[in-house]
């Protein structure tokens, strides 16, 4: 049954899966609700308000988050005023359908409507109605309020520039759950890395789904002018994340070359070695351009550490497939990868396609080869740069007592020893690399 009639909350909880743009949304009702004086608990047995952020890129994505609403359910037993917000992809994805099996669901709220969360919780409170807050209202309605993001930490400040994607990769939900592409005006993404800037943020991380696709509503400017432009406003370090090979200009790889707070980090995801594959998934560009985007990316920016996606057993992808994708991970030998295997997600257009599916015995083979493969890489790239020392951002606290953890310009994980005094998370080390593990350094400091 739902209260109609809701004492005022105090406490919230949120629990966030998924990407940087869902940790970002996260922070964003953090915000929203702090200023009406609510504040964040770490028990969701405390909270008069839960908020499951769900991702919906993952298998059983929709199952997962549903036994999740479930669990806290239950708190509404000794909570009645218990209300219970499920957000994020899989909300955008569900809507009223969520209402409907999930009877004491207090709201649903799309990423699209994120800014508008204090109302809706308002709203529940007084009307007794569950309420759906779903799809995207254009730019000039949408809410992206900057004062009420509750950033966390304080040293790596994430910036999103453009929400939504246009592209129709045949595998990918991003266009249904976070709309059309807009991006947002250069002023107001200059104005809010300053202000950034202006409270001692150390890094920080422009977003979007395909960040390199931004471009400024007013003048047409492009994402090559863009970071030029916020390079030049004097951070330490820059990121961006996630870039598309094929909009991934000359003028952009250029800028590795001419600024050093470029952090010497770039995720490009090529998701499969094999033309004929990534013809079927509708990623537009074919893998001659793509090594060729990676040795002048490699020129411009020696030593820079790249990432990429990939999947495995996508439908018809045959052995000599798989082989030209594992083929490509061995000669470019990336820094990291991220290899899921195929499975299909509702309203894409890859199940339509009506291809072969692989056998999910020979898809598990694939990705255990590809996994065993790049382990070996990340061995032997991590142990080249034993000898080396790096300016490292001190992020937390290491697992072993004593001590601590921090990323390397090129975003390598990093443990050390910190000695006889902790150092400040988000100051800035020397480290010199005294050990490389397939997926972390060991390091000891340097004056
Ligand atoms: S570019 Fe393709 S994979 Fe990336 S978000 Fe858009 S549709 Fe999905």
């Amino acid at each position: 049954m739902i209260a109609t009639s809701i004492p005022s909350p105090r406490r919230f909880y949120v629990e966030t899966w998924g990407c940087q743009m869902n940790e970002l949304d996260s922070q964003r009702m953090t915000g929203q609700l702090m200023q009406q004086g609510i504040l964040p608990t770490r028990e969701p047995k405390e909270a008069d308000i839960i908020l499951l952020n769900s991702c919906s890129v993952r298998e059983k994505a929709a199952q997962k988050a549903y036994s999740r609403l479930g669990e806290y359910r239950l708190l509404k037993r000794d909570r009645p005023h218990l209300m219970i917000g499920f957000c994020g992809c899989v909300a955008q994805q569900e809507g009223e359908k969520a209402i409907r099996r999930v009877d004491d669901l207090d709201f649903v709220v799309g990423p699209g409507r994120v800014g508008e969360l204090a109302e809706i919780v308002q709203r529940r409170r007084v009307s007794g109605k569950p309420i759906v807050a779903t799809g995207f209202p254009d730019a000039t309605t949408r809410n992206y309020e900057l004062d009420t993001l509750s950033r966390e930490g304080t040293f790596k400040g994430m910036v999103t520039i453009i929400e939504g994607c246009n592209k129709k990769c045949t595998f990918c939900i991003v266009p249904s759950t976070r709309g059309p592409e807009q991006s947002r005006p250069l002023g107001d993404i200059l104005s809010e890395v300053q202000h950034l800037l202006d409270y001692g943020f150390v890094e920080i991380e422009l977003l979007g789904q395909t960040v390199n696709h931004w471009q400024d509503p007013e003048t047409g400017a492009d994402f090559a002018v863009l970071l030029d432009k916020v390079a030049r406003m004097g951070m330490r370090r820059l990121r961006f994340v996630t870039s598309y090979p094929r909009d991934f200009s000359q003028a952009m790889v250029d800028q590795f070359a001419r600024h050093e707070n470029i952090s010497p980090y770039l995720h490009l995801p090529v998701q499969s070695g094999s033309n004929r594959i990534l013809k079927l998934m509708g990623r537009g560009y074919e893998i001659e351009p793509y090594r060729d985007l990676i040795r002048r990316i490699r020129q411009a920016r020696p030593g820079i550490a790249l990432s990429t996606d990939l999947i495995v057993g996508f439908p018809g992808e045959t052995e000599e497939d798989f082989q030209a994708t594992y083929d490509l991970v061995k000669e470019l030998r990336f820094a990291q990868i991220f290899a899921f295997k195929y499975s299909p997600r509702p309203g894409t257009a890859a199940p339509r396609l009506k291809l072969d599916e692989v056998e999910p015995k020979a898809a598990d083979r694939r990705l255990q080869d590809l996994f065993a493969l790049q382990g070996q890489i990340q061995q032997e790239l991590n142990q080249d740069l034993v000898g080396e020392t790096f300016e490292v951002l001190v992020t937390q606290w290491g697992k072993r007592a004593g001590t601590q953890t921090g990323r390397t310009p090129c975003h390598r994980l990093i443990h050390f020893e910190y000695g006889d005094a902790a150092v400040e998370l988000g100051s800035l080390i020397q480290l010199e690399v005294e050990k490389g593990l397939p997926h972390s350094l060991i390091g000891r400091r340097v004056a």
